[in-house]
């Protein structure tokens, strides 16, 4: 079935059941109409799992049916429980198949998976896909770098999952510990979680490193995974028989074509905590090209390029940090580095970027790049290699120390 006709379908078949059986959604659709449903946020879904707990009123079937629970990782606020019946996580392990094997994963590798085993859907998803696809899962919860480099050593792992911010990690443990050997076998460094693996100079930075192809894919606790990578013209492709996929720019209207806006999703035939609009938080590219791959589905070109809230403004720019990371990363020899956004006693905010140089003179190469590529001032301030603070997760690289000010309205 051609995408476009299985979507109208499936979301008709959404939009009654939910009606019918779920009481969040029954009275959003009763309030607002199924013609002007605005698009649906995180906060919305906490507030009613605070107002009915333990887990909230997006329930299309009875609590006997639900076999999973996750929670999401988000940063800010308190986090979302997210159920799942069996028919729901057959779902996501058969998208989560397709997208390794899109990635280079056969039946029969064994694929190390660089995560803690803890309550955030990543891991157990990675992990189940895998064994739907007839893989070898090789858990590396709960063990530092070098007992993992010497794991994927032993087995000879043909792959590697974890974030980018990892993957590098990984890397520099391997050069001081001494165990650059480990990683011979590794063909192909999976990365998820954060928006590093769509950034050309990570990527490759972290494919120079292993010797092996970075690939990235996509998905978030509250819709399924929704990405898959495109071999041919790198990026990420939508599911779109399972999803139905919107940009949306600040005022929620539609991004023009070749702007960047806000990922809003609406997974068609995960029916048991349903989102319908659902506001992702990743900041993509809206394009109307077809990918040169010849796929059907639609294309991110660059995949996920920030997340929404990350987004800052300084001297009336959009600042991603995700822009300011590639800048960084494409200095040969940068390490870890802080962006710190603060505000001069003059009122006027600035933009501190404390990065590890082994080379003090690349500091200005920097400055001029990020003043030229980006059209934004930044103090670089290098300091020594192997300083800054690491992290085995999802990296928290910015601080905000901006004076609050009232705004104009
Ligand atoms: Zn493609």
């Amino acid at each position: 079935m051609a995408p476009a006709l299985a979507q109208d379908e499936r979301l008709r078949g959404l939009l009654e059941l939910v009606g019918e059986r779920n009481a969040f959604h029954r009275a959003r659709l009763a309030r607002l109409g199924p013609e002007e449903l605005p698009p649906l946020t995180k906060q919305e879904l906490v507030e009613d799992q605070r107002r009915n707990p333990p887990f909230g009123s997006n329930l299309t079937y009875p609590l006997e049916r639900y076999t999973q629970l996750h929670l999401t990782s988000g940063t800010t606020g308190p986090p979302l429980r997210v159920l799942d019946t069996a028919e729901d996580w057959a779902w996501w392990r058969a998208l989560f198949a397709h997208t390794l094997s899109v990635a280079g994963v056969e039946p029969g590798d064994r694929v190390a998976l660089a995560f803690s085993f803890g309550p955030h859907v990543q891991f157990w998803a990675a992990k189940e896909g895998l064994q739907e696809l007839g893989a070898l899962a090789i858990p590396l919860g709960g063990m530092t770098s070098v007992q993992r480099l010497r794991t994927i050593a032993e087995v000879e792992a043909s792959a590697v999952m974890c974030t980018p911010t990892y993957a590098l990690r990984l890397l520099e443990v391997a050069l001081e510990e001494r165990l650059e050997g480990a990683l011979d076998p590794v063909r192909e460094v999976i990365c998820t979680g954060e928006p590093g693996a769509s950034l050309p100079a990570v990527r490759s930075r972290i494919a120079d490193g292993f010797g092996a192809r970075c690939i990235d894919h996509a998905g978030l606790t509250e819709v399924g995974p929704f990405g898959y990578p495109c071999p041919d013209s790198g990026g990420l492709h939508v599911y779109e028989a399972e999803f139905v996929c919107e940009v949306l720019d600040e005022e929620l209207r539609p991004a023009p074509v070749g702007a960047r806006g806000e990922l809003v999703l609406t997974p068609l035939r995960r029916t048991g905590f349903p989102v319908i609009r659902y506001r992702t938080g990743d900041v993509v590219l809206n394009t109307d090209e077809r990918c040169a791959c010849g796929a059907d589905h639609r294309w991110l070109p660059g995949g996920i390029v920030g997340r929404a809230d990350d987004m800052v403004v300084i001297r009336g720019m959009n600042v991603y940090p995700s822009a300011i990371e590639e800048a960084v990363r494409g200095v040969s020899g940068s390490g870890e580095f802080r962006i710190t956004f603060y505000s001069e006693r003059s009122g006027m905010d600035e933009v501190k970027l404390e990065v590890e140089l082994s080379d003090g003179r690349a500091a200005r190469r920097l400055q001029d790049t990020m003043r030229h590529g980006l059209g934004l001032r930044v103090r670089v301030v290098p300091v020594t290699p192997g300083t800054l603070p690491r992290v085995d997760g999802e990296a928290r690289r910015v601080v905000d120390e901006r004076v609050e000010r009232w705004s104009p309205s």
